[in-house]
């Protein structure tokens, strides 16, 4: 039996699922880390070819539609073989081939993939990759675990956003305590990403969902820790592949690491954290294939606090200015533009206000809804600028450090900023400027204050 009571939640990521040798390395790391729970991803590029193959689909495109089926089916096939699963292992992964194609041809002849359609297709990716990593687990745990198969869908509880559900932790709380025994030492194998209405709908939890995922279960089971498996040694002082100086960094406070994973660090999906704060659960994220180099630790205090920890950046961002003149020394029009926003359920990232102006920025994508700036438009002028990079240094006590502001911008002369956010978090200082400068302006942030070199 078990020493410890306190669980343990491991969950592995794309690259981590996307071959035999990836998921016979992960297996190996769940059965050494002794995990009770292993949340998985889809294998890397299938989530990205669900999504084109419900946009084909929905376009009647019947010779791209069944080129796509037949990728996907054939790579889980093939991983199948390679990792020699038994007949009734190969049989669950035929029958989830099957719904692959029959879900799809399902949007085809109606010709509409709503996100809810969208979500259901999603979700194939994660069942596929869990049904095949159930028995690649079993064997490296051996027969003193029993490993066993569990439908996320049926304990992580959702409201209806389908593409960008939000738990319902009440309700996944309780189906966890229905479902989920650990008498007999068992350990659970589920998906990332994917949950259900309370009517059964599948949802998704937005892309790169799995890490929130793994931290709802930890929640869920009072984990004592919960461990982000990935393809980089933890997280960096900035993406490494924008700079081949990022280094791992060893401690993080929740704090830091939820400003860096919201302003654009990939590694960690924006809202893993929050649960691990409500129960103040430690987070460990590290790399599958080198396991013995260590990780990050994120947890709620750190012994070292630097000015700044890390750089980030967010690509694709757009500015949205209102100006309306009517908001002179009058009250109400925040009040008015944060309505329009929540009535779209959606967020402003960064805002700065003058007497008659209010900027704010938001992800390209969401101005793609027309009636988002048709309803902005009955309030004031609308102006927008697209193709923008937020890029923000993530540290400590950044809004009360003298000459701060001097010292970033010396170092980017020859960039046109087009805004700064400062004041509102100790924790971020954050800007705008061209996508094309984006990562130059990161690469020189990170080695004048992470690397401490002069520029
Ligand atoms: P997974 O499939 O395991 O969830 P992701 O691709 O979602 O992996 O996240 C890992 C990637 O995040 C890394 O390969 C890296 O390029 C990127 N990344 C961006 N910012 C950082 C950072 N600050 N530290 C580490 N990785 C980062
Ligand atoms: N498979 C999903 C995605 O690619 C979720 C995840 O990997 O975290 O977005
Ligand atoms: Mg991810």
């Amino acid at each position: 039996m078990k020493k410890s009571m306190k669980k343990r939640v491991l969950k592995f990521g794309g690259t981590s699922m996307g071959s035999a040798q990836a998921m016979i390395q992960s297996a190996f790391v769940s059965a050494s880390r002794k995990a009770d729970v292993v949340v998985v991803s889809a294998t890397s590029g299938t989530t990205n070819l669900l999504i084109e193959l419900g946009s084909v689909a929905e376009k009647q495109n019947e010779p791209e539609r069944e080129k796509i089926v037949q990728t996907i089916s054939q790579k889980h096939l093939n991983l199948s073989e390679e990792l020699k699963l038994s007949v009734s292992a190969k049989t669950r992964v035929k029958t989830l081939v099957d719904e692959l194609e029959a879900l799809s041809k399902g949007i085809l002849l109606v010709r509409d993939c709503s996100l809810k359609a969208m979500d259901s297709l999603m979700s194939l990716g994660e069942r596929l990759s869990s049904a095949i990593f159930e028995e690649v687990l079993q064997k490296a745990f051996g027969p003193s675990r029993k490993v066993q198969w569990l439908d996320a869908r049926s304990v992580i509880r959702t409201d209806s956003s389908f593409s960008k559900a939000r738990p319902l932790m009440t309700e996944s709380q309780s189906s966890s305590d229905q479902i989920l025994h650990f008498d007999q030492d068992q350990v659970y194998v589920t998906q990332g990403f994917i949950g259900s209405t309370l009517q059964n709908e599948t949802t998704t939890l937005g892309r790169g969902g799995s890490d929130y995922s793994a931290a709802l279960f930890a929640e869920l089971v009072k984990a004592e820790v919960c461990e982000i498996w990935t393809d980089v040694p933890g997280i960096a002082t900035t993406d490494p592949r924008i700079c081949k100086e990022a280094r791992a960094i060893p401690e993080i406070t929740f704090q830091e690491a939820s400003e860096l994973a919201t302003f654009g660090a990939k590694v960690l999906h924006p809202a893993t954290l929050l649960p691990a704060i409500r129960h103040n659960i430690p987070v460990y994220v590290a790399n599958t294939f080198a396991p013995e180099v260590g990780g990050t630790w994120v947890q709620k205090d750190s012994k070292d606090l630097p000015l700044v920890r890390a750089v980030a950046i967010r690509k694709k961002q757009s500015l949205v200015t209102l100006t309306t003149p009517e908001m002179l020394q009058a009250h109400g029009f925040l009040f008015q533009i944060f309505k329009i926003f929540n009535d779209f359920k959606t967020s402003i990232d960064a805002i700065t206000t003058s007497e008659i102006s209010v900027s704010m920025t938001v992800e390209d994508s969401i101005l793609q809804q027309k009636s988002l700036i048709e309803e902005l438009s009955k309030i004031a002028d609308v102006s927008i600028e697209s193709n923008l990079s937020l890029v923000s240094l993530i540290g400590n006590k950044i809004n009360h450090t003298p000459g701060l502001a001097k010292q970033i911008f010396e170092v980017i002369p020859d960039i046109n900023v087009r805004m700064i956010c400062l004041g509102a978090s100790k924790h971020n200082f954050c800007f705008l400027v061209k996508d094309e400068s984006g990562e130059d302006c990161v690469r020189r942030l990170h080695q004048k204050f992470v690397e401490g070199k002069s520029i």
